[in-house]
């Protein structure tokens, strides 16, 4: 009964890629549990290669081939992606790719406007993909995922490959969707900050096979968040380093 309040039960035995010709069987992931709040932030961090997207993917339902299961809670999976890559249809306008991500006749679609309004893309509804920025195409992502209303929340390292400012600006806009629509995130990144500036939670997992080395909270308010300092000595305590 009790994963029946949680949003999301996680419980991953072992996840092997089987051997391919030369290559050999890969274990990637073993012995991962847990479960997550409604509302929560949770952060999923490690080394590269380490297992993190092989991990998001059986969450989401893509990789099914683990021993273990996944639960939701009793709304069902209403689940976004936002993955790596911005994964836009280069064929499509900014709207158009948004608007796919519904069916065509979904009340949803009439939030389109308001979302765009609020990633600032406008002003570019009926560009084409190659035509704007990656910072914008990772913006269009984010609206992709939030106009589902999602319950829950799948992103792994949507603000990689971007400059400072840009990956800051993206965070910030992010935190604004999610208080507007509060929402449970799984959000994977190699990078310390990111993950304290946006984390209620973080997981960090082991070198391979991986499993949760730590899972700790982060003791930040809204406000501190924004607050340089502040979210550098939670690294620190976090982390154990600068
Ligand atoms: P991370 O996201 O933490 O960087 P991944 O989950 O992408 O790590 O990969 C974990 C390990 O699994 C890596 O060694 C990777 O090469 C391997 N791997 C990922 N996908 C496949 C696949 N489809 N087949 C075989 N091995 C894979
Ligand atoms: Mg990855």
């Amino acid at each position: 009964m009790a994963s029946v309040t949680r949003p999301l039960s996680v419980r991953i035995d072992k996840k092997e890629f089987p051997s391919v010709g030369e290559r050999p069987s890969n274990h990637v992931l073993e012995n991962i549990s847990f479960d997550v709040d409604p509302g929560s932030f949770v952060i999923i961090t490690g080394p590269s290669g380490g297992g993190k997207s092989t991990m998001l993917n059986i969450i989401a339902g893509l990789d099914d081939d683990y021993d273990g299961q996944v639960e939701f809670g009793s709304q069902g999976p209403n689940i976004a992606f936002v993955f790596q890559s911005p994964r836009l249809l280069p064929w499509r306008t900014v709207y158009e790719n948004i608007a796919l991500a519904l069916p065509p006749d979904d009340p949803r679609l009439a939030n389109i406007p308001e979302l765009l309004k609020r990633v600032g893309l406008t002003e570019a509804a009926n560009a084409y993909p190659e035509m704007i920025s990656l910072g914008m195409q990772r913006r269009v992502a984010l609206a992709r995922a939030f106009v589902l209303e999602p319950d829950i929340l799948l992103m792994d390292e949507p603000f990689v490959s971007l400059d400072d400012p840009t990956a800051y600006a993206l965070r910030e806009l992010l935190v604004e969707l999610w208080s507007r629509r509060p929402t449970t995130v799984l959000f994977v990144t190699h990078d310390r900050a990111e993950a304290v500036m946006l984390g209620t939670r973080i997981l960090r997992l082991s070198a391979g096979p991986a499993t949760i080395a730590e899972d700790v909270p982060v003791q930040l308010s809204v406000a501190d968040r924004g607050d340089r300092e502040k979210v550098r000595a939670e690294q620190r305590r976090i982390f154990g380093e600068a």
